[in-house]
């Protein structure tokens, strides 16, 4: 038998506002752009908009947050940012009001660009530019539509910690700003605002990290009690594996909230991992579809259980590092994996799987290069060596089975009888229905989501 302990949480009636997403290939360029408009035109609930950057933009200004960036690079990832919003103003004709907040913001992107100072709040606020600069553009383009659209500057509603690269939101806050400032004007016009960013109590510019734009929309969402939240990006929806990988990858048409924090934490790269949190915890369902291909639909993300059980998606993560530590001495006493957590914790570090026995734990730990910790400090290390045996390998996959009521036993095929061709490093499974992960070898891990798609999810 099984006792569910739930949490409380009172809910805000809802709107049938929704908050669409344009993630950056989305607002590339202008053809683009028209394409997404004609989406918010068909939907007459959908009345605020967050945008990224157009594609690439972001890009160059993460290079130009390197501390060790030429002149000559400097000058190259300057012009990159200009040339692609250039090429979007070449088409429109921008209204006065817009035109003067762009060319403001324009100025002030490359002042800030040329600026050297290399703080974590400094970076944060170049970094903004990209959402800041698309979201003009977006808004004229839905007024050349004839909507009633205006843009709005995301840091008054969006109050996160001062966290700079990787803030996190208070929705509190972001509730009060939202109804002071935001929801007041949503019954007569279309905003168009900023994913990724925000701003702390102080004003300063913060953001929630890279893919935060969907976060934001979720969170946007939550704020001013949306129905729903629509992610448009460049893919039909969520797919039962990376379709780069396996041609006979489908779309999933519903997931459940917990199958899809699931996937998006365990490496499918359609949905930014935290934008399940506001959706699940207020209600509101997730979309997830292609702006290029709208009447393809997507995914749904909805509150409601799974209909379907076993798997119905495999994904992968590399760069991932398994830390055995092992201590004799911990035998029938306590306070061995408290120990270990605590300094783990101190460091900052995020631990993804767990397996203990009485004398020994093995972890395993993200490294990959967006990683919110990516590199095991030296010193964290050696602390560890203070009390067990550390051994540390690298260059591991964490392959992820996700669903719903997974057994190893599934349909009519063994899961291990997929596996035994490969090496599997360990195995965590029960602490979620909803997930069986292992780790394997990266050279091999292509080829053993290959096995598990076609042997489990095809046909
Ligand atoms: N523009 C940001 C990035 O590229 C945020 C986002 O698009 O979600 O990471
Ligand atoms: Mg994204």
């Amino acid at each position: 038998m099984t006792t569910e302990v739930a949490s409380n949480s009172t809910l805000a009636q809802k709107s049938d506002y929704i908050v669409a997403k344009f993630g950056g290939t989305s607002v590339a360029n202008f053809e683009a752009m028209s394409r997404c408009s004609e989406i918010i035109v068909a939907d007459k609930n959908v009345r605020v908009v967050a945008v990224s950057a157009s594609a690439g933009v972001t890009n160059h200004l993460v290079a130009l947050c390197q501390s060790d960036i030429t002149e000559p690079q400097r000058e190259h990832h300057i012009q990159g940012v200009l040339a692609i919003q250039q090429a979007i103003v070449d088409e429109l004709s921008l209204d006065a009001d817009l035109a003067i907040g762009f060319n403001e913001t324009l100025k002030a992107f490359q002042q800030h660009a040329r600026e050297i100072t290399n703080t974590a709040k400094h970076q944060d606020e170049l970094l903004s530019f990209g959402e800041r600069l698309s979201s003009y553009l977006f808004a004229q383009v839905l007024r050349l539509k004839g909507l009633n659209a205006d843009r709005f500057d995301v840091r008054r509603v969006l109050k996160t910690d001062s966290q700079f690269s990787k803030a996190t939101p208070d929705v509190a806050s972001t509730a009060d700003a939202a109804k002071a400032h935001l929801i007041p004007l949503l019954e007569e016009q279309v905003i168009v605002t900023q994913g990724f960013i925000g701003s702390d109590e102080f004003g300063q510019t913060t953001t929630l990290g890279r893919g935060g734009s969907d976060y934001s929309a979720a969170l946007l969402a939550e704020a001013i009690n949306a129905k729903s939240v629509h992610i448009w990006t460049d893919v039909v929806g969520i797919f039962s594996t990376d379709p780069r990988l396996c041609a006979k990858a489908t779309p999933i048409a519903r997931l459940s909230f917990d199958e899809a924090a699931e996937m998006a934490t365990f490496g499918a790269k359609v949905l930014h991992p935290a934008t399940i949190l506001p959706a699940s915890r207020s209600h509101i369902n997730v979309f997830v579809g292609s702006s290029r291909e709208p009447e393809r639909g997507g995914t749904w993300i909805e509150r409601e259980k799974s209909q379907h059980s076993g798997i119905r998606a495999v994904t992968q993560r590399k760069n991932q590092i398994l830390l055995t530590l092992k201590s004799p001495e911990m035998l029938l006493a306590s306070g061995f994996l408290a120990r270990v957590f605590s300094i783990l914790s101190n460091f900052n570090i995020s631990v993804d799987l767990v397996t203990t026995s009485e004398i020994s734990v093995a972890i395993t730990l993200d490294n990959a290069p967006n990683a919110s910790r990516p590199e095991l400090d030296q010193a964290c290390l050696e602390q560890l060596a203070e009390f067990c045996h550390v051994s540390v390998e690298s260059n591991l996959t964490l392959v992820a089975l996700i669903g719903s009521e997974i057994q190893l036993r599934q349909q009519e095929v063994n899961l291990m009888d997929v596996l035994k061709a490969f090496n599997i490093r360990l195995i965590c499974h029960g602490a979620s229905k909803h997930n069986l992960c292992f780790l394997v070898e990266q050279d091999e891990s292509d080829n053993v989501v290959k096995a598990i798609h076609s042997h489990l999810l095809e046909g």
